[in-house]
């Protein structure tokens, strides 16, 4: 993608020069401005050339990034949050230059109430950290993209992953936000109750807002119990269509899944040869029940069924711990496993999501396409939300290589925008999807304006993201 097509942001200088010598002599080394580090923050998970911000920032309280806030405001800089960085779409770059808010040193897990199932974090845990401080509470937090991403940049973005069919987004399981906005003043969202009609919906307002309105710097989140028993297993299907088709069954029966994955015919083999997997190199459902002992077995047998009714099979599945968690950690390594199909190449990771009942039409569009194209790009998707992955592997070097991508980028975001569906379900917007939130949502792109200009009207929070032209 040309620089030239993303969103611009004038550069303030004389504020920027201001901004770092006071973050300097407050933070000491804890404001770094080195190349290496500065790129680092700037250089998400994308093929998106990297803006490096000017200054990085560890702060380690919420008084302090108030603080950071605060200068910003008053030179009117641009302030980028950051968790790992782990974004696909140009999220944590820097067009305007400005200060990037690290918040790794915020990774404190501030308590966990077992008999609400919620807990309360710093944005700087991940959502491994926390699964890890929670094993011996029998509870555990589902949410799980792909990278081992902070909370705070999982509620920015309103991650999900393969668990969602089942335990939702981050949207469901969010309880309540502390966030610093533009002026530096903190505003907390909720409470503790699983439900709430007091007022707007500020949590749900700052889910998803990818930085743009505020920085996170707690949340209160829904645990879930860890279940009595889990099963799982991968089946093979004959054919793209085949496979989806059994998904949609699979939905529309009411099956319980908690999750039902898709990986095409390229991406198994991508996968088999990345994490010796032993699975024929065709279309295959990763799946995994969770419930009782007799509930696992019942579901794993009538999925069995659907999927010999739609041509697939057999479907092994495994109540053993070990089994299952070697499927999981290859599905959770598609990506990395994807990038050897072509040495060199980078990926271009792009989603999107439509209605279950499009979802297989949807698929095979895209497949078709990818060949008529003649692109290498593997397929995977969280199938039982109606939601894909294609990560299209291209040489960055080669400025047609790059047109022909996001040629089909667009093309496969208009697909599912015309099948009501949306340009993405879980990555977002950040830079690289600017262009499709108007096809997809028209006028309420002005009202989010509105509400852009109203929390920042100086335009500082991750300038030149979510919103065309504006800002
Ligand atoms: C291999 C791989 C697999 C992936 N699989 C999935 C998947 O299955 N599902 C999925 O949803 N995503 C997936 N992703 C994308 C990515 O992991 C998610 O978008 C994740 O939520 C980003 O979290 P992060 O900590 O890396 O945030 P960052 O990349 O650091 O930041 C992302 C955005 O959030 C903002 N932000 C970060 N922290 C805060 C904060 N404290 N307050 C306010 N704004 C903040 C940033 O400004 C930026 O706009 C995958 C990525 C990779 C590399």
């Amino acid at each position: 993608m040309a620089l030239s097509d993303l969103n611009p942001v004038e550069r303030n200088e004389e504020g920027i020069a201001a901004v770092l010598g006071i973050l300097k002599q407050r933070l000491g080394e804890r404001f770094q401005t080195g190349q290496a580090i500065r790129s680092q923050h700037a250089h998400t998970t994308t093929y998106i050339p990297t803006q490096a911000p000017d200054g990085v920032a560890f702060p380690e309280t919420t008084a302090e990034v108030q603080e950071i806030v605060r200068a910003c405001a008053a030179h009117r800089v641009p302030v980028i949050a950051f968790g790992v960085g782990s974004s696909l779409e140009g999220h944590t770059n820097a067009p305007g230059g400005g200060i990037s808010v690290d918040t790794s040193r915020m990774n404190r897990i501030l308590s966990v109430n077992p008999q609400d199932l919620d807990c309360t974090v710093e944005p700087g845990v991940t959502r491994e950290d926390l699964n890890r401080h929670l094993r011996d509470t029998g509870l555990f937090f589902p949410i799980d993209p792909g990278a081992n991403a902070s909370l705070g940049g999982m509620a920015a973005t309103r991650a999900s992953g393969t668990n969602a069919v089942r335990y939702g987004t981050m949207r469901e399981n969010v309880l309540s936000l502390t966030a610093v906005m533009a002026d530096g003043e903190t505003v907390t969202t909720g409470k503790r109750a699983k439900k709430s009609s007091a007022g707007y919906d500020l949590t749900r307002l700052l889910v998803g807002s990818e930085g743009t309105l505020g920085i996170i710097t707690a949340l209160t989140l829904k645990l879930q119990g860890i279940p009595q028993a889990i099963s799982g297993g991968v089946c093979p299907f004959p054919s793209v269509e085949a496979a989806c088709n059994a998904v949609i069954a699979t939905i529309q029966m009411g099956i319980p899944v908690a999750r039902i994955e898709l990986v095409n015919a390229l991406q198994m083999r991508a996968m088999k040869t990345y994490s010796k997997l032993d699975y024929p190199e065709s279309p295959c459902l990763f799946v995994e029940f969770h419930g009782s002992d007799a509930g696992v077995a019942e579901q794993a047998e009538t999925f069995g069924m659907i999927a010999q009714d739609n041509g697939g099979g057999p479907f092994l599945w495994t109540s053993v711990a070990e089994e299952r968690t070697k499927l999981w950690k290859a599905r959770h390594d598609a990506y990395w496993a994807s990038l050897t199909l072509r040495p060199g190449a980078k990926g271009l990771s792009t989603d999107v999501c439509v209605p279950i009942s499009r979802f297989a039409e949807c698929v095979m569009e895209t497949e078709a396409d990818i060949a008529e194209m003649g692109l290498i790009a593997p397929i995977v998707g969280h199938a039982g939300d109606g939601n894909f992955h294609v990560l299209v592997l291209m040489d960055v070097n080669d400025p047609k290589e790059i047109a022909l991508s996001e040629k089909f980028v667009a093309r496969l975001n208009m697909r599912a925008i015309a099948m009501e569906g949306t340009c993405t379900g879980e990555h977002g917007i950040g830079q690289g999807k600017i262009g499709f939130l108007r096809s997809e949502l028209g006028h309420s792109v002005d009202i989010m304006r509105t509400i852009k200009q109203a929390l920042d009207p100086q335009n500082i929070m991750n300038p030149g993201k979510i919103l065309p032209d504006a800002g």
